[in-house]
């Protein structure tokens, strides 16, 4: 049981997996966290059940001690204003609902939400490569976030303010439309040739299977049936030198590097953080030097060029850390502060 009287914000971060819950103080540290696994083909009210149970956990655990708000990150899209969720491939059954006032009667305190890569990309900003930098005496004025995980996501912040868009559903750098040619894969939202579609881990999989499928040859992955194939596969391949393998990396980092191009000239970051299971494929390989000078390369001024990019060091804990800071922010502290 915490011994402080200083006061704590619940953070949650509900993904396609889990539902994460964590105890939060004024710096960001996760005092408590836990985490409950989404009932697989569950339904509306099975979710909801988990998620509260966990959040009913961490306040368990703040016995005693003041909480001021529960913050929200969740797999969107969902609106900042109730917490609505509108059509959330990840979550879909969970579609109209709205987590907001359903929360706030339930607990009876402030409820915050927000999408989960916006929601990370103000974690950095606040308390993860944001606050290094800042240590590091270089000031942070505009920060974006990238994860490139089962699919594509991220988040903006400019001086310190998430960049939400008319309805809270900015940012969506995965579908940024990269390839307009006749043969582009298909995305999960429908378009065809999204970053989402040629970086994710679903699609590096893809890729090798349809590869593979065409009688190409690659002695780690051909033995591999093509259900349990999946992109860590393709990054082992490709780090013991198959040729099939690193030709789809190569794909992924330039078709990343575009995306991040684009990320340069719309936003002007001075830093560029990556996450995700392929940011950890990647950062692994040593591969993350060769995205910056391929984003270097194609920036159109010596100032776009002054950016650093970075891997996240907050792992799966950032959406978290980014609803505390949502929940601080909304209450009115600034957030570390
Ligand atoms: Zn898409």
């Amino acid at each position: 049981m915490p011994s402080s009287s200083e006061p704590v914000v619940i953070a949650m971060d509900w993904g396609g997996t889990w539902a994460r819950a964590g105890v939060a103080d004024r710096s960001g540290q996760l005092l408590w966290s836990g985490r409950r696994p989404n009932v697989s083909g569950g339904t509306q009210r099975q979710l909801l059940d988990g998620a509260e149970d966990i959040l009913a956990k961490a306040l368990e655990w703040c016995a005693g001690r003041p909480v001021d708000a529960i913050g929200v990150a969740a797999a969107g899209p969902i609106d900042t204003d109730n917490g609505t969720f509108h059509n959330p491939p990840n979550l879909g059954v969970l579609d109209g609902v709205s987590l907001k006032p359903l929360w706030e009667e339930r607990f009876g305190l402030p409820v915050f939400v927000g999408n989960d890569a916006n929601l990370a990309a103000l974690g950095e900003y606040h308390f993860g490569a944001g606050q290094d930098a800042r240590g590091m005496g270089r000031p942070v004025r505009t920060l974006i976030y990238v994860t490139v995980s089962t699919g594509v996501g991220g988040g903006v912040i400019d001086h310190g303010r998430m960049l939400l868009g008319a309805e809270g559903m900015a940012a969506e750098v995965g579908h940024m439309v990269m390839d307009s040619s006749s043969n582009a894969p298909q995305c999960q939202c429908g378009n065809y040739g999204c970053l989402e579609a040629l970086t994710s881990g679903l699609s590096i999989a893809r890729m090798a299977r349809e590869r593979l499928a065409r009688g190409e040859f690659c002695s780690s992955l051909t033995g591999i049936s093509p259900d349990n194939l999946d992109a860590g596969d393709v990054f082992a391949a490709a780090s013991a030198g198959e040729a099939l393998a690193s030709e789809i990396i190569d794909q992924v980092l330039h078709h990343l590097s575009l995306g991040l191009v684009n990320l340069l000239h719309l936003f002007n970051p001075d830093i560029i953080v990556l996450g995700g299971g392929v940011t950890d494929g990647i950062r692994d390989a040593g591969l993350l030097e060769v995205i910056k000078e391929r984003v270097s390369g194609r920036a159109m001024s010596p100032r776009h060029r002054e950016f650093s990019l970075v891997a996240t060091g907050l792992g799966y804990t950032g959406g978290m850390v980014g609803a505390a800071a949502l929940a601080w922010e909304q209450l009115g502290h600034a957030p570390g502060g």
